[in-house]
């Protein structure tokens, strides 16, 4: 039994349902909780300010939780291999605990720590717990990672479940004498715009463990939009998904939990159309394990293309194209109305996401890390492995085998926003505008002047053209 045991919160933001807090609490007499505020991964240039309130407003919440068990959540700030060594030597820790990440930085990192706690005497504890299935527990036939979806995502489903882990009801943390030594190490939790970032607007999940229970609740019990996941999750204008995502990047929710949800509207649907509803959303999920293991056994993918032929893809590159589909201003509504969402909310919806990557790339001939980058300066649930997986997917240059996927932007609205609810909501100025046209997008230039609304930056079938005609090019170089 250890005497005092530190757990290092990370994208584990939760009490309940955390592997390894709950496997250190078994061991530790006493359990404190920390979380280090890394200048590595709160640049205001490079994260988004949204990101950064939830992760605070989670932090607070968390605080909170530790506080009604008894215990404390210590906030450091600074390198975590030089933070956390000192604070555990100074309180006379002997072990310190955390949950594994899959990001090439985070590995890093936590060698650098696990030495330094090492070489100070500490012993190091830990375990996976943001997956349900840890990397390398899915493999192929042949003992490889998966690089195909569809084979991954039938092995993992095959694959038992494990249940949510305990959660502590009661923790003994620091003493006074302890505390006082506490506070000369750690600092009070900082408002976001203490750390340089300015973020007004409501999130459409409000951060901790509560809120992402009662929309985990709402989605899969209450309002039950997981039996009718697959008919609406693609109407970018109804809130047929979860709305999840930021509590899964930070893990006020854990995976387990979700799972036992999720599983439950499985087994009481009374038809094979809602199981395969449920089963769906449940794909979503496999999704997300699918790009982290890749993450994991492919650490290259965050800084380049996957496929060959992207690798010195002659992308057109230019700013000012770039700068007017950051700002919704490329002429196109879907688009823009689409880019609008994402920097006045902090999210987009997933077929936006898609349409959106495919105009950037295909359209506008960018390089998809471009757009992998903005993603992450503005998502309020920017993931390293989700996000890369799904630029990579929707510029060609992932694991997917399809060659070429290009979004017709008119057809995505015409399937997906056909009476243009989506495209008035974010795009205000063009409200008066009959729908047709703005699901076309074929709105005549007088009009687009009477409205402030500029013209087409780009011709999408000449685009379309020069696009496949590069990618063949590229292709044939071998
Ligand atoms: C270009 C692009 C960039 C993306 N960037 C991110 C990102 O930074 N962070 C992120 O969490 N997701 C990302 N996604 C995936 C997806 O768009 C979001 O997870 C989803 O829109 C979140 O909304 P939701 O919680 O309502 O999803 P739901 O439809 O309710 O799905 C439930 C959960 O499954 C996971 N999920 C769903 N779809 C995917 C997917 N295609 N890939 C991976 N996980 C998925 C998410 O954790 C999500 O919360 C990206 C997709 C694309 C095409």
């Amino acid at each position: 039994m250890t005497e005092l045991g530190l757990f290092w919160h990370r994208r584990d933001l939760r009490l309940s349902d955390n592997l390894g807090l709950a496997t250190l609490a078994q061991r530790s007499l006493r359990l404190v909780g920390l979380f280090c505020l890394d200048p590595a991964l709160l640049d205001p240039q490079e994260v988004a300010a949204a990101r950064v309130v939830y992760l605070l407003g989670s932090l607070a919440d968390l605080q909170q939780r530790y506080a009604q068990v008894g215990s404390q959540l210590l906030i450091l700030q600074g390198q975590p291999a030089m933070m956390l060594p000192r604070l555990a030597q100074a309180l006379g820790a002997t072990q310190v605990a955390w949950n594994l990440d899959v990001e090439p930085y985070a590995q890093e990192r936590d060698r650098q720590v696990t030495e330094a706690l090492q070489e100070s005497g500490l012993t190091v504890q830990t375990t996976w717990d943001h997956l349900l299935h840890e990397p390398g527990a899915v493999k192929t036939g042949s003992g490889t990672p998966y690089t195909v979806y569809t084979p991954f995502w039938r092995n993992w489903r095959s694959q038992a479940k494990l249940p949510p882990a305990p959660t502590p009801d009661q923790l003994a943390g620091l003493t006074d004498a302890e505390q006082a030594i506490a506070h000369d190490h750690t600092i009070a939790l900082p408002s976001a715009n203490q750390l340089g970032f300015t973020w007004d607007t409501d999130l459409l999940l409000p951060p901790g463990e509560k809120a992402a229970h009662d929309r985990l609740y709402d989605f899969c019990d209450r309002e039950q939009a997981i039996a009718t996941y697959n008919d609406q999750r693609n109407i970018p204008f109804l809130p047929g998904t979860s709305r999840l995502s930021a509590a899964l990047k930070f893990g006020t929710l854990g995976i387990r939990t979700l799972w036992v949800a999720a599983d439950a509207a499985y087994q009481r649907s009374r038809s094979d159309e809602t199981r395969t509803h449920v089963e769906t959303w449940q794909q979503e999920i496999a999704w997300r394990e699918f790009y982290h293991h890749a993450l994991y056994f492919f650490p290259e993918l965050a800084d380049g293309p996957y496929r060959d032929p992207f690798k010195d893809f002659p992308w057109d590159n230019h700013p000012d194209q770039f700068q007017a589909w950051c700002e919704g201003r490329t002429g196109y509504p879907i688009v823009d109305a689409a880019m609008r969402q994402l920097n006045e909310t902090g999210w987009m919806h997933n077929r936006c996401r898609m349409i959106v990557a495919s105009f950037l790339t295909k359209d506008l001939i960018i390089n998809w890390q471009w757009g992998e980058r903005y993603f992450m300066q503005r998502l309020v649930d920017g993931d390293l492995a989700s996000n890369n997986g799904g630029w990579q997917w929707s510029a060609s240059s992932g694991m997917d085998p399809k060659p070429l996927r290009i979004f017709n932007p008119a057809s995505q609205a015409k399937k997906f926003d056909p009476e243009a609810d989506y495209i008035r909501q974010w795009l205000p100025e063009l409200r008066s505008v009959d729908t047709q046209p703005l699901v076309t997008g074929d709105i005549p230039f007088w009009e687009r002047d009477r409205c402030g609304y500029p013209a087409p930056i780009v011709d999408h079938k000449v685009q379309q053209n020069r696009f496949k005609a590069l990618y063949k090019a590229q292709k044939d170089k071998g």
